[in-house]
């Protein structure tokens, strides 16, 4: 007898829960939270207004949390003063710090740069060797206690702390079957950042407010690391591929990663640590790191555009034109239709380039267009909500649809009648 194919749905994690908080904006990180978004600027901090323009802008395209460099004594002067931009701007996007080497000393020498982050990276791979690693660590921690900010400790294979990792060699060396010299390597990176945890709460930081990641620039090697250190503690966890690359390489390999570890339930909170090609915007990392979790059905930011590929049936590039001018005009509607109409995000469209699959597909969308393929009538059938509506013909078949898109979003949408 037949039995019915299983179902599948990613799995429910079960970490711990942060909250990482400018103002009245809070930013809850892990636990029953939805995975959130976070990106990086390439801004020089000291650059206030060209940092804070840029922050707004990855915060507007989904970023929920923005993280800056802070590496000398002018960018942490500085820190306050973006802050202070974005505020003025409407923008309450909470800011994480980016520390390596001296994060120690700015924290300390420059309180409102503590205070005007809300989170704080830090990486023990490279707060100081030796006996200054415990210290310069704790003063970190310290500030984070201070001012009640979340910290992610967040370990880099490309800094990886040496000396744990000589350690970790050296009894690797004395066991009668050594491991292999990679599974080393992502022991050390599970132990560093974990140990770290351990010694902020031991110092007295809440576990709830620690977020741990350890990043790699290999997709098999990141989900062997993330499965090791999820197994191991239950710290909020932030995932990225570090230094994917660039465009489609880059995009494609976080993708692989993310998506086989968010399937496992591991991760709660995602980067696309994209190199953007020359002339693109840095807010295509937000993008890629928002149409993960909408493909994986986690959450839903833009209303989603089913487009066939084309083939020899397609007479022309006007589903083309279509499909791509559909995409952009409801992706720069979003930041007014979020507010005005609450769930179009959620909303599906529908462009097909013919007659074989274009009225099946376009029933199964809110809102579908079957064009006119390679020999048949000049005639696209509109479907909305699964029953065929209207069908458009001659030139200006494209404005048209954008039209009745526009229509059915306001009527389905709109304030006055929400009914999903
Ligand atoms: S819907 Fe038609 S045009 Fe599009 S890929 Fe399928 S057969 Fe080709």
């Amino acid at each position: 007898m037949l039995s019915p194919v299983p179902m599948v749905a990613p799995a429910a994690r079960k970490s711990r829960q942060a909250r990482v908080v400018w103002g009245d904006r809070v930013v809850t990180v892990g636990g029953d939270a939805p995975v959130r978004i976070q990106s990086m600027t390439n801004t020089d901090t000291v650059d206030v207004i060209e940092t804070a323009i840029q922050v707004k802008e990855l915060a507007q395209a989904g970023s929920e949390m923005v993280r800056i460099t802070v590496n000398t004594p002018e960018a942490a002067a500085a820190v306050p003063y973006v802050r202070e931009q974005l505020d003025r701007m409407g923008e309450n996007v909470p800011l994480v710090g980016d520390f390596h080497y001296n994060g120690h000393r700015l924290l300390t020498e420059y309180p409102e740069c503590a205070k005007a982050l809300s989170k704080y990276r830090i990486n023990p791979g490279n707060v100081g060797k030796g006996d200054k690693k415990d210290k310069q660590f704790g003063q970190m921690i310290e500030a984070a206690m201070q001012y009640d900010k979340a910290v992610r400790i967040g370990v880099n294979w490309g800094s990886l702390d040496q000396e744990l990792l000589a350690d970790l060699m050296d009894e690797n060396n004395r066991r009668a079957v050594p491991w292999d010299g990679r599974q080393v390597m992502y022991e050390a990176l599970i132990t560093s950042a974990i140990s770290s945890a351990q010694r902020a709460e031991e110092m007295g930081l809440s576990g709830d407010q620690i977020i741990l990641s350890c990043k790699v620039s290999g997709v098999q090697d990141l989900v062997a690391v993330y499965r090791g250190l999820s197994a191991r503690c239950d710290y909020a966890l932030h995932l990225g591929l570090t230094e994917a690359g660039m465009g489609t390489k880059g995009t494609v390999a976080s993708a692989a990663a993310l998506s086989i570890l968010l399937q496992d339930g591991i991760g709660d909170t995602i980067r696309v640590s994209l190199t953007p090609q020359p002339g693109e915007a840095r807010t295509q990392e937000v993008v890629v790191a928002s149409e993960i979790l909408q493909a994986m059905g986690m959450r839903s930011f833009v209303p989603s555009v089913t487009a066939c590929p084309g083939c020899g049936r397609t007479t022309s590039t006007t589903f083309q034109e279509l499909a791509h001018d559909i995409d952009k005009h409801l992706r720069s509607q979003m930041p007014v239709w979020r507010v005005k109409y609450p769930g179009v995000e959620k909303m599906k469209v529908a462009v097909m380039g013919c007659i074989v699959n274009g009225p099946g597909e376009s029933k199964h969308a809110d809102i579908g267009i079957s064009l006119p393929g390679s020999g048949e009538s000049p005639a696209a059938p509109v479907f909305i909500d699964g029953e065929k509506a209207l069908t458009l013909r001659g030139d200006r078949i494209a404005q048209e649809f954008h039209e009745i898109v526009q229509a059915y979003v306001e009527r389905r949408y709109g304030a006055a009648k929400v009914d999903n």
